[in-house]
């Protein structure tokens, strides 16, 4: 059996889960079972890949096999953007060329509409799940400009968008720090943790969860593959390998992807009074116009009112990051907060945690059948919860069914482009990230 390299390994706690109550306990893969169907990695595309499989094989014996539980890992670390529009992370302004922008943002919505179907047909409330619209926030003249050129390329697309001014984005966040904004409309805003919980709680009736059960090896034989964890393993003709960046530890598109590390702090509960002092809307998010910027939330519900800042960037070829480097990120976050919210000085965070994210470097997914009955539903590059959704639901399409319009749009997408041998891409994207931290300015 080739044996999976590196398991997953995540840094700090994933609040968003933790804002919960605590899951029921985890049914561990401890037996030798066999299925039509095995899924492995439950976050946006497993989950996706999964729930498809639910629909298009109906009495399919599927088994999803997770390594954590499901809402602790990056699809429970997110910012939850669900966003239908361009967001390349590598340009100055999210756009990129137009007809590959129009295919893209045509892929993103039938991605949003699979994951609006799921929370409906599940029951998730609007706190998990909300089609409410996002904005992209400027708080400097730069930003004002990229933020300009973002609404040309909207208008070359055709899409729908409204401008704010300061007072409007001062009455949305309670913040006088950003000049503009642009709201667009086509996006979803979740609680991660709460989305994919409530997703596996949905399709747990027709699909086998496995948590806390990585798998360990994978190997074909006798025209199955078989997939061993620490006390079972799951023989299955077919497999859609859901885990992102992992795809390389299981020894495949080696040296073609870009492991990175995104950084967040979560404030505690405000109290009632700095509710008050905050002002703004109960609910927003604000993108950055600098991709690199930071992205803000303001949130209430679950775990109360509370503040969630993500900025910072870090190169990681190795799939992990040291602990230390959280309380690094974690004053770039304090001080972020401060700039746009004085009203709320002394108000502390709670929770500061890292997060896997996996580019290539000309924004392609590892996507297809990359090994007979093996399919890749991985590197959603940014926006991986919409993409990752994507990628897991026409994985699904392509290994059940075939051809459709939207899988061969993916599959005729290039490869993931190889990268220079280290430490080369090491001196090179750590240089990149922090010129484009220090430009952004303002934006952080
Ligand atoms: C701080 C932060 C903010 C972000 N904000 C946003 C945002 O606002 N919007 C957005 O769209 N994206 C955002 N992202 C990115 C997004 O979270 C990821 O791109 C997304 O989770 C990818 O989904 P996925 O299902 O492909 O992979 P993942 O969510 O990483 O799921 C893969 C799963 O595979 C499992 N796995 C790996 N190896 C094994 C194994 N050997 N055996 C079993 N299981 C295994 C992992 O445990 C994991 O649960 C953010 C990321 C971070 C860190």
């Amino acid at each position: 059996m080739s044996r999976v390299a590196r398991l997953p390994c995540d840094s700090g706690p994933a609040a968003w889960n933790e804002l919960l109550p605590p899951a029921p306990s985890p049914r561990i893969l401890d037996s030798h079972i066999t299925a039509d169907w095995l899924v492995i990695g439950a976050g946006f595309a497993g989950l996706a890949a999964a729930r498809r499989l639910t629909q298009l094989c109906s009495g399919d014996r599927i088994a999803l096999v997770e390594a954590q539980r499901v809402g602790s890992g990056p699809a429970g670390r997110n910012s939850g953007f669900m966003i239908d529009l361009p967001h390349k992370l590598t340009a100055g302004n999210y756009a990129g060329a137009a007809a590959a922008d129009a295919t893209q943002t045509e892929i993103n919505r039938a991605a949003i509409d699979f994951a609006a179907g799921a929370a409906k047909e599940y029951g998730l409330g609007a706190e998990a799940f909300c089609l409410s619209g996002k904005v992209n926030g400027a708080a400097s003249s730069r930003g004002l400009a990229a933020n300009a050129a973002y609404v040309r390329h909207l208008e070359s697309l055709g899409e729908p968008y409204e401008l704010l001014d300061a007072p409007a984005m001062q009455e949305l966040t309670g913040s006088e720090y950003y000049l503009g904004g642009v709201f667009t409309p086509g996006a979803a805003m979740i609680q991660p943790a709460m989305f994919v919980r409530g997703i596996a709680a949905g399709i747990a009736g027709q699909v086998e969860i496995y948590e806390n059960s990585p798998v360990t090896g994978l190997s074909r034989r006798g025209g199955a593959w078989r997939a061993g964890s620490p006390s079972g393993s799951v023989t299955a003709p077919r497999v859609i390998l859901a885990v992102n960046g992992h795809v390389e530890s299981f020894g495949y598109f080696r040296r073609r992807l870009v492991h990175i590390h995104l950084y967040a702090s979560m404030t505690r509960a405000l109290t009632g009074e700095e509710v008050r002092r905050l002002g703004g809307a109960p609910r927003w998010g604000v993108t950055p116009s600098d991709p690199i910027g930071s992205t803000v939330r303001r949130i209430s519900g679950t775990g109360g009112d509370r503040i969630v800042m993500r900025n910072r960037v870090t190169y990681d070829p190795g799939m992990e990051t040291e602990s230390a480097r959280l309380s690094v990120m974690g004053e770039s976050h304090d001080r972020s907060v401060r700039k746009r919210f004085p009203q709320l000085n002394g108000v502390e965070m709670e929770y500061r945690w890292g997060g896997r994210l996996c580019l290539s470097l000309n924004d392609v997914p590892a996507f297809g059948e990359i090994d007979e009955g093996l399919f890749a539903a991985c590197c959603q590059n940014g926006l991986g919860t919409t993409k990752g959704t994507a990628s897991g639901m026409l994985a699904a399409d392509l290994a059940a069914q075939g051809n459709s319009p939207l899988v061969a749009r993916m599959t005729t997408l290039d490869q993931p482009r190889r990268l220079p041998p280290e430490p080369v891409a090491w001196l090179g994207a750590t240089a990149t990230l922090k010129w484009r931290e220090w430009r952004a300015g303002r934006e952080i």
